[in-house]
């Protein structure tokens, strides 16, 4: 058998330079460009998130050597609702390692709802932790010595990411916990199939104070860089989460992160990204960025309508999908980018 020679490795997908001088300026010309874009509803099944100003619109990005950039509401503080789900992924992962993790929860996106009440078939796992059912079982497995001191090591954990002290907005997780009967029968449903222990209530209202983790897009930002960066803060230098499970975590968020529009996002933008029904969304550039869009106007499948279009052109304008073939010549060649 001959062996092909010589496989070419060019054009290459190595990833293009960031024009660090060119970015604060295409954020701000996003930002006026999609501050105009008024399409969207802003989730409304609790008082706190219907409050919402709609005009409220920031885009941030934080580099993996620690540079900030940013436009707009940036020190607006929200919810952080569903983007919580992969931070907690990485707790649940460091307390129990990957094997015990995936036998408890799958990493298969689902064409269902990201609140539907459904366990896969066989297995009768939910179908990833991205969804409501897989995040419940995924906080089910953060350990601790009762509820005080689960909730204290996930608000530790998240202060690893964000490098303050974190708060929980206590009138939205008293809201989420009053309305979250869909969230209480899946719990029921996957306590009924031995899927999470006994404790549901606990297990429930640390959910519900994880969604109720209140960020600013500066956070967010951050925190998406932190995962860029292997697990560590690019601001502070703390270890957030061991290296060795960001790889899961990017995973799931890449398949799953972005409910129903997870396949498009992964086509268009190419990027790991989550989103949260507050209106932020948090996308990941390997080795290089964070980038946080907020604003809560959320388009049919529940993701920030300007968030997805900003990132969207983010990922063109700076060649970021992951599989982004750099062709001799090309926008994204080294002489369109520093
Ligand atoms: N607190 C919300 C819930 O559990 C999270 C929704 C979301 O951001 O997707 O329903």
């Amino acid at each position: 058998m001959t062996l092909t020679p010589d496989i070419r490795l060019t054009p290459s997908f190595a990833p293009a330079p960031i024009s660090i001088d060119l970015l604060q300026s295409v954020l701000e010309e996003l930002y006026a460009q999609y501050r105009s874009l008024q399409s969207g509803k802003i989730a409304d099944y609790i008082p706190e998130l219907a409050k919402m100003n709609p005009d409220w619109f920031s885009i941030c990005v934080t580099t993996v050597d620690g540079q900030q950039f940013g436009v707009g509401d940036r020190e607006q503080q929200f919810t952080i609702q569903s983007i919580s789900k992969v931070f907690v992924h990485g707790l649940a992962l460091e307390d129990h390692g990957r094997d015990r993790v995936l036998a408890k929860v799958g990493v298969e996106p689902t064409g269902d709802a990201f609140n539907a009440i459904v366990l896969d078939e066989q297995s009768k796992r939910p179908y990833n932790p991205m969804v409501n059912a897989g995040a419940i079982a995924t906080t089910s497995l953060i350990k601790g010595n009762g509820a005080t001191d689960r909730l204290n090591r996930m608000l530790t954990m998240f202060q690893r990411y964000i490098g303050h002290e974190p708060y929980i907005d206590m009138p939205t997780f008293m809201s989420e916990r009053t309305t979250g009967h869909r969230n209480r029968a899946m719990a029921h449903l996957m306590l009924n199939f031995g899927m999470i222990d006994e404790k549901i209530d606990e297990a429930l209202d640390l959910y519900f104070q994880q969604c109720s983790l209140l960020v600013d897009c500066r956070d967010l930002a951050t925190m998406a860089a932190t995962l860029a960066n292997r697990g560590k803060n690019p601001l502070t230098g703390v270890q957030a989460v061991p290296a060795c499970y960001v790889r899961d975590i990017l995973s799931v968020m890449y398949t799953c992160g972005m409910y129903n529009f997870a396949g498009e996002w992964a086509y268009k933008v190419g990027l790991p990204a989550k989103s949260g029904v507050s209106g932020g969304i948090i996308v990941v550039v390997p080795d290089r960025l964070g980038i946080a869009v907020f604003s809560p106007l959320l388009d049919a499948r529940g993701n920030s309508a300007r968030g997805v279009r900003v990132c969207e052109e983010l990922s063109q304008r700076f060649g970021l999908h992951l599989f982004e073939c750099v062709m001799p010549g090309s926008p994204f060649g080294k002489d369109a980018i520093s």
